[in-house]
């Protein structure tokens, strides 16, 4: 089959590789109908994530039709539709249980990995490097898929593929991150990046009460359709100094709540340029943790910090002496998908929600290395990038 592979720093290639197997209990083969690219994929593109080897198949946003299953799979069978959420959960262990479905105990063959740089472990994740597994991913025409009775959803008849894909992911990680804002009626809610996960945590935001939305960002047609489809207020990190304008937009007080949607792409002086692993180390400071400061001077006090964009590693200089003094609540961490996706598959099924009205590219599996190019520059307007697979 075809799949995208990563061969090294902003290398991707269309290579053949062999068709994936079931190769334990609980197993599916997933052929993709259509696949995107994430912001958590430029991590792994640019290189910022050490644990990648050539070769291995990139993507974790993916729908399709189940093609082969497992005899011991019960809930699904040979032809359904299914949404895979993008972290691999057993069901059965202590946070599985605890809806935790993100930090599952027993879904990360290389735990060891993790243990070693943060103490404690994440379950798998298709297509998200060795340290979360070492899944093949979805980009590509086929996948395995295992645990499939516990993760998969799913497509109620007649809706498309495009309707439903971003909730694999995305729509989940913004919906979860403005369900952590404990949002009330009246709140406003400031929004750190207006990419896809930033569009899609605006739009949860008012959908769970939110009066105000704030978006930050500084592409112009970012911000434009963070205006049109979150009718959120917008402000050009650029252009103003954020947390000040933040403040004085919210009569000195701060916003309630402060999402961020940034994560390791943060610029402040450049990252984008730095791909050099000894130069992020020393940038860190000065790069990284930009946007999180901002979250944490413009919050009001007693205010919560929900950080929905992927870090790594250490982020120094993270104030704490302001969190603690301001009384802040800091939530975040990788979407607990399994446990929002029937609601949002409701809502999409209802027309309350779209998702897909963020696509703004549709192209080819075979064009990925294109597309990888144009979302990372974000050039040519785009926001976000669905594959599809010719078969
Ligand atoms: P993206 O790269 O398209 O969007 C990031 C946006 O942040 C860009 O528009 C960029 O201009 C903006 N930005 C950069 N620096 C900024 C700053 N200092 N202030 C304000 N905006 C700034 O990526 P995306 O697909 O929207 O993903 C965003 C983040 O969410 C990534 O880190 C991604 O890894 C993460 N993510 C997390 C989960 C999860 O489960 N927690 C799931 C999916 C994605
Ligand atoms: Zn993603």
């Amino acid at each position: 089959m075809r799949a995208v592979c990563w061969h090294g720093k902003q290398d991707v290639r269309v290579d053949t590789v062999p068709d994936p197997e079931i190769v334990q209990k609980g197993d599916v083969i997933v052929k993709v109908a259509l696949t995107c690219i994430c912001g958590s994929d430029l991590h792994l593109y640019n290189g910022y994530v050490p644990t990648m080897k050539k070769g291995d198949i990139l993507g974790h946003e993916f729908v399709g039709e189940i093609v082969a299953a497992c005899p011991g799979v019960t809930h699904f069978r040979v032809g359904d539709r299914v949404i895979v959420p993008f972290p691999i959960s057993c069901g059965a262990c202590w946070y599985c249980k605890h809806e935790l479905w993100s930090l599952c105990d027993n879904t990360n063959p290389n735990s060891w990995m993790m243990e070693h740089i943060y103490g404690d472990t994440g379950g798998g994740i298709f297509g998200y490097s060795h340290l979360y597994g070492g899944y093949a991913g979805g980009q590509a025409e086929y996948v395995r898929v295992p645990f499939a009775d516990v993760g998969l959803e799913k497509i109620p008849d007649g809706i498309p593929y495009e309707q439903v894909v971003l909730l694999t992911d995305i729509m989940p990680t913004g919906y979860q991150a403005a369900v952590y804002c404990n949002i009330n009626p009246g709140d406003t809610v400031a929004v750190w990046g207006c990419g896809p996960v930033g569009l899609l945590a605006m739009k949860s935001a008012k959908l769970l009460g939110a009066e105000r939305v704030i978006g930050i960002d500084r592409f112009p047609d970012r911000l434009q359709m963070a205006h049109s489809q979150c009718q959120a207020e917008v402000l050009n990190y650029e252009e103003v100094d954020v947390a000040e304008q933040l403040q004085n937009m919210t009569g000195g007080r701060g916003p309630d709540s402060c999402i961020d949607a940034v994560g390791l792409e943060a610029r402040g002086t450049g990252i984008e340029d730095v791909y050099d692993l000894v130069k992020q180390t020393l940038r860190l400071e000065t790069d990284r943790a930009s946007a999180l400061r901002q979250l944490v001077r413009a919050c009001r006090k007693g205010g919560t910090l929900s950080i929905s964009g992927v870090y790594s590693g250490f982020i120094d200089k993270f104030p704490m002496g302001a969190i603690f003094a301001k009384g802040l609540t800091v939530r975040g961490g990788q979407a607990h998908v399994h446990k929002y996706l029937p609601h949002l598959v409701k809502l999409v099924a209802e027309q309350q929600i779209d998702p897909s009205s963020i696509i703004t590219h549709r192209m080819s599996l075979e064009d990925a290395p294109a597309g990888y190019r144009t979302f990372l520059k974000k050039q040519d307007s785009c926001i976000k990038i669905a594959l599809t697979p010719e078969h």
